[in-house]
């Protein structure tokens, strides 16, 4: 896996996995990641078999949250052994970059580098990749979805203005890929304080599930601002891994999009 990556013809969907399903924001920082890697956990708890990519080049989360972060084994020099954590199988480019080193590829490189974590990873048979995005819509996001026979994508956005804004965005993207929306997540949705039972809407209200709606998309569900989501996600456990109701709305989510 070393050297700079170059793209080549083809396409990029491993034989063995039966649906890719991309999970994309219009901002960075509304939990993207902290879904995705829920979500695996949850689909893999219902004894679906599940692998993560990690394709958020620019800062690729998933080794922290997932706690699995080391160099994967290349026995050969050219197919590259992912690894596993919490039931999941895992591939980050992060695995492959010190954790505070920035990258700054072009977009042929960017295409060569998800190539390879595509199809010279082993990923085995799979019933469900899921692809934590680069937030926006750039080449990671157009490339995958071009050239991977991708099943659907997720929009992960919080209740913000702003952050609906982009991520209609990134659902226009979709649209013009032709890759099917499966729904929209709403994250941070409510706080709710621990000591006295209040609900604050931090971040605004219901702008995700009307957002669905004008769109005539389905909405999946809401997630709350949660401590224990962060501590366990910054820990390395996901929440989802747990047995606490966050986990539970993570199982109940993850059944909303594969039966
Ligand atoms: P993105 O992938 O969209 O950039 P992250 O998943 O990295 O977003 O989340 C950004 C930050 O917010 C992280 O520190 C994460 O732990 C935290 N976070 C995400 N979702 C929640 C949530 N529901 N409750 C509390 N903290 C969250």
């Amino acid at each position: 896996f070393g050297g700079h990556p170059t793209p080549q013809a083809g396409p990029m969907k491993p034989a063995s996995v039966k649906r890719i399903i991309a999970i994309g924001s219009g901002k960075g920082g509304v939990g993207k990641s902290t879904v995705s890697s829920n979500l695996a956990v949850a689909l893999a708890r219902q004894g679906k078999k599940v692998g993560l990519l990690d394709a958020d080049i620019y800062g690729p989360s998933q080794p922290r949250m997932m706690g699995v972060n080391k160099r994967p084994a290349s026995p050969d020099g050219k197919t590259i052994i992912p690894l596993q954590g919490h039931g999941v199988t895992l591939m980050s480019i992060g695995f492959m970059l010190a954790e505070d080193k920035a990258v700054v590829w072009r977009g042929p490189m960017l295409m060569g580098a998800l190539q390879q974590m595509l199809t010279q990873v082993e990923w085995g048979d799979l019933d469900v990749l899921l692809v934590d995005l680069p937030p926006g819509t750039g080449d990671v996001a157009m490339t995958l979805c071009q050239k991977s026979e991708v099943t659907g994508a997720i929009v992960v956005s919080t209740p913000q203005d702003v952050a609906l804004l982009d991520a209609r965005k990134a659902l226009n993207m979709f649209e013009l890929l032709k890759t099917p929306v499966l729904g929209l997540i709403e994250n941070m949705g409510v706080y709710c304080c621990p000591k006295c039972g209040h609900e604050a809407h931090i971040f605004g209200q219901g702008g995700v599930k009307a957002e669905a709606d004008k769109l005539g998309l389905p909405y999946l569900g809401s997630l709350p601002i949660d401590l224990e989501t962060r501590v366990a996600g910054d820990a390395g456990v996901p929440i989802a891994a747990g047995d606490s109701p966050m986990a539970e709305a993570y199982a109940a989510l993850a059944r909303r999009f594969i039966e």
